[in-house]
């Protein structure tokens, strides 16, 4: 159940209102990586939580998130309240003051509607959790955009504590998906395709017009990678992908990993991720 508490989390203090900064603060109101989108994808992928543990997890963040809608939402108003009134300050966006009276509403910083399609909710829980890691990155980069752009000290003291939990929200999804002890590339139960699951499609080759060129990095450079070179060029087919075995048409021999991936829940998928990042390359002739 929800109790509301007359107070805000962090108390917010502006000096000059600026409507069209509080316009761009709608981002973090009813925006895709906005506070309510949070809130309603963390609590409702705790409704669906069987793990105990991280349900509680789910439950604090997406509660903590609301109170960060309350924040936002209030600093969003103090700015773009003068539109109520001031044809000037209405002018930086008529919807917010002709339909909305300088108030907020649940739209983005272009009017667009809030929707649920901004939710992620997978039903498995680990899964879940990656989307939740990249949905905080998403709000700590829009909080340090609009921090960048702020010139009130009040407003940018307020934006940077919303930034911060993100980071913390961040950390915590990390240690529940590390908590679950499993393998970084194990998704679900059906295991990948051995010998196919190490492939690498150099689908995009020669040099751009900006210099762009056909790159070498721990995805392809590695000696558990079997590089297939510019594949449609080449014919190259796959003739077989069941979960035990892989069979392509080209001299990338995908049979070859079969047996050491055999009877292992996790098989190329395992070797793949198993050597490290060699940093010292970053460009193949
Ligand atoms: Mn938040
Ligand atoms: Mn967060």
């Amino acid at each position: 159940m929800y109790h509301h508490i007359k107070k805000l989390m962090f108390t917010v203090r502006v000096g000059q209102p600026d409507p069209r900064f509080g316009n761009m603060l709608l981002e973090q109101f009813g925006g895709a990586h906005g506070e309510l989108a949070a809130a309603m994808q963390y609590s409702i992928q705790g409704l669906n939580c069987e793990n105990m543990a991280c349900k509680d997890l789910l439950m604090d963040i997406g509660t903590e998130e609301l109170s960060h809608l309350e924040i936002i939402g209030t600093l969003a108003r103090m700015h773009l309240k003068p539109m109520k009134k001031d044809a000037a300050a209405a002018e930086h966006d008529p919807l917010v003051a002709i339909a909305g009276g300088g108030g907020v509403t649940l739209c983005n910083s272009m009017g667009n509607a809030w929707t649920a399609d901004y939710l992620k909710v997978t039903g498995e829980l680990d899964v879940d959790l990656r989307s939740n890691i990249a949905a905080e990155a998403r709000a700590k980069i829009v909080y340090e955009r609009l921090i960048n752009f702020c010139d009130d000290p009040g407003t940018k003291e307020a934006l940077q504590f919303l930034m911060t939990r993100e980071i913390t929200h961040m950390r915590a999804f990390m240690q529940a998906l590390d908590s679950l002890g499993k393998p970084p590339l194990s998704i679900g139960l059906i295991p990948p395709t051995p010998g196919i699951v190490d492939q690498y499609y150099n689908d995009s080759t020669g040099e751009g017009d900006d210099g762009e060129t056909d790159a070498t990095g721990p995805w392809n450079d590695d000696p558990a990678i079997t590089i297939v070179e510019s594949p449609a060029l080449a014919g190259f087919q796959v003739e077989a992908a069941t979960p035990k075995r892989g069979r392509t048409n080209s001299k990338a021999e995908p049979e070859a990993s079969t047996s050491r991936s055999r009877g292992k829940a996790e098989p190329a998928a395992k070797a793949a991720s198993s050597h490290p990042a060699k940093a010292d390359k970053s460009s193949r002739g």
